[in-house]
Formats: C-alpha cells, sequence, structure tokens
C-alpha cells in the first residue's frame, strides 16, 4: 500500500514585541524511498540582503535594510517560544566585535532550529570573521544545546554555514544556522551505514584510516580536525574535517574552542583558494556506539561567485543531508496545475 506518513511540528518563537509567532513545519517521507522532504510555506516570506556581496564591497560596520547588523538585533531578532526553557530570551556571548547572538530561526524547517549572527560587523569576507568569533559562537551553541537537552533531552546535532546567496543564504551577513533532531538527518544515517559496512570489512573506522592514511589528499592537522580532501567529492573543492570519537555533549570548553578555531582557520583557507560562497556543516554523533564508528565530521565545500537577484534552493541541508527544503505545497501546486490542465 502506498503509505503518505508526514510529520508536522508546530514550531513557536516570540517577535521582538514579544509577540507568539508559530510556523508549521512539516517532514514529508517519500513513499518509496523515504527520502524526507521539509516543508515551511512561510519560507516564501524570507528577507533577501545580498548587495555587498554581489558588489564586491569591502565588509562593513552595518549595511542599510540588513536585519543582522548590530544596530538592529533589538529590533529585528526573534526571541525563544516557551519550549526551549529560555522564553523571551536569546543567547550573546562575548563583547564589541566579537559578539555574537544565537537566537531561533523566523522561518524554521526543523522543531529545534536556531541562527547565530557571526558579529555585528556586516562581514561578506570570510577572513573579517575573527578567531574570537568563532569561537563565541560555538560556545554560544554550547550552551543553547546544554539549555535544549536540560528542557527536552538529547538530540543529535547539526551545525551549518551558507556563506553568501549562492549558498543558499537568503541574508549576506555571516551566521550560521544549528538544527537539533531526535532522528538522525537522512544522508548522516546513510554515512553511518556505510561506516559500519566498512567497519566489518576491514575492522577499523573508515574516518580514523582516511585521516591516517590518505597522504595524497591530505590538508593538515588541527586541535580539533584533521583535515582531507574528499576523493570523489559531492560538489566542487570538498573537504572533509575528521573530528572526535563522542557525542557533542562529552566535549569540554577547550574542545568546543579548539573544534572552532580549526573551522574558522579552513574558512580562511577556502577564501585564500579564491571561493567567496561556502556551504559547511559539522555533524556529530550521539550514542557511543556510534561515535566509534563515526566521529564527528566536518564537510566543506565551494559554491559559484554571486549574482544580483540569486540566492540558489541548495544549501545545506540538501547538499549534504539530502534532505529538500521547500516553501510550496505539493497539494496546493496540483490545484493550480489542475486550473490549467
Ligand atoms: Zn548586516
Amino acid at each position: 500500500m502506498l503509505a503518505f506518513i508526514k510529520e508536522i511540528y508546530e514550531v513557536e518563537s516570540k517577535n521582538p514585541e514579544g509577540k507568539v509567532e508559530k510556523n508549521v513545519v512539516e517532514i514529508r517521507h517519500d513513499p518509496l524511498t523515504g527520502r524526507k522532504t521539509r516543508i515551511n510555506v512561510n519560507r516564501a516570506k524570507r528577507p533577501h540582503v545580498s548587495g555587498a556581496s554581489i558588489k564586491k564591497s569591502e565588509s562593513k560596520k552595518e549595511i542599510k535594510g540588513c536585519i543582522f547588523c548590530k544596530e538592529r538585533w533589538e529590533e529585528t531578532l526573534q526571541r525563544f517560544g516557551e519550549r526551549e526553557g529560555m522564553e523571551g530570551q536569546w543567547i550573546k556571548v562575548g563583547k564589541g566585535k566579537n559578539e555574537v547572538v544565537l537566537f531561533p530561526n523566523k522561518f524554521p524547517f526543523a522543531r529545534r532550529h536556531v541562527v547565530v549572527v557571526l558579529g555585528g560587523d556586516h562581514a561578506v569576507k570570510l577572513s573579517k570573521i575573527s578567531e574570537k568569533t568563532w569561537v563565541n559562537a560555538f560556545l554560544a551553541i554550547s550552551q543553547y544545546y546544554q539549555k535544549l537537552t536540560r528542557a527536552e533531552g538529547k538530540h543529535y546535532i547539526y551545525i551549518n554555514l551558507n556563506f553568501l546567496p549562492p549558498s543558499g543564504a537568503s541574508i549576506e551577513h555571516p551566521h550560521m544556522q544549528i538544527v537539533c533532531e531526535q532522528n538522525m538527518l537522512y544522508a548522516h544515517e546513510f554515512l553511518l551505514s556505510a561506516s559500519r559496512r566498512f567497519e566489518r570489512k576491514h575492522g577499523m573506522s573508515y574516518w580514523k584510516m582516511l585521516a591516517e592514511k590518505d597522504k595524497e589528499r591530505f590538508v593538515g592537522d588541527g586541535n580539533y580536525f584533521s583535515f582531507v580532501c574528499a576523493f570523489a567529492p559531492i560538489a566542487n573543492a570538498e573537504t572533509y574535517g575528521v573530528g572526535v570519537a563522542k557525542p557533542f555533549h562529552e566535549h569540554d570548553e577547550d574542545e568546543i574552542k579548539a573544534m572552532a578555531v580549526d573551522f574558522g582557520k579552513m574558512m580562511k583557507c577556502y577564501e585564500k583558494t579564491g571561493f567567496r560562497s561556502m556551504n559547511a556543516t559539522i555533524m556529530f554523533p550521539l550514542k557511543g556506539s556510534e561515535a566509534e564508528t563515526m566521529p564527528a565530521l566536518a564537510r566543506f565545500i565551494a559554491r559559484p561567485e554571486p549574482k544580483e537577484g540569486y540566492t540558489a534552493d541548495r544549501g545545506f541541508m540538501e547538499i549534504f543531508y539530502d534532505e529538500a527544503v521547500v516553501h510550496t505545497l505539493p497539494e496546493e501546486l496540483a490545484e493550480t496545475l489542475r486550473k490549467f490542465w
């Protein structure tokens, strides 16, 4: 029989005036393959800010109309709703130029989906984001994760970056997106089962072997990740960062900082090679048994040059996790198409 399975979540946050806003997130399972698609019709209303990156302007302290520039945080950024244990609040870490703010996504595509603005300045070059800012961002993420865990239990955590519109970012001001899920994302599960098959056959973790043995594509060791370019990349210029074999909640503050420093350093390396727009992600195991087979894994890819009036429809979720995010309801589309048929 055909099984049309959908999970529906009502996700609440508060706007800056304190009014509750609701989004409906549908996760539909493809009846044949089980592959998931995420629908939030409100995402069509997302604001777009992309002027400075297209003109190749230098990074600026502030640009007009950008909701992520620090001058506007108080009047533009969402606050948490009642469920994540931080009602009416957001999380701020750091001071001055390096201050970051973490808040719920106004247009989420997961039940728990937050944004971290990487400093108040409108930095359209990755090299303008300081090491301290990366560290503050990762500390804010860690704080959020601890609060979420206390309020709702443990989740898989995915730390992501869409940088500039060709990567799927609707706002060019640098920001990260964190998705927390009770189930593994589709492609993460696929990688874990492939890693299990490899380990059964060869008696060793694929990722450990890759980091230690692939000398031809090895880039370097950081304090947290070992970086290796992918042999068969899923998009242009893919690099893996093979991290530590433990769940996110078992990391101490020094490890979180080391992770942030390595992540930021790799971004700068990509910029030096001539790429401006990027996608990046870090996925973490949740259980000890998963961690032994597949450690924390970062992935980085380069995207095309920014163009006027264009935001790509493929961001971190589609590229790294093979779950599509759309804002069109299939039933409404069918109704419209039927009229023209
Ligand atoms: Zn801005």
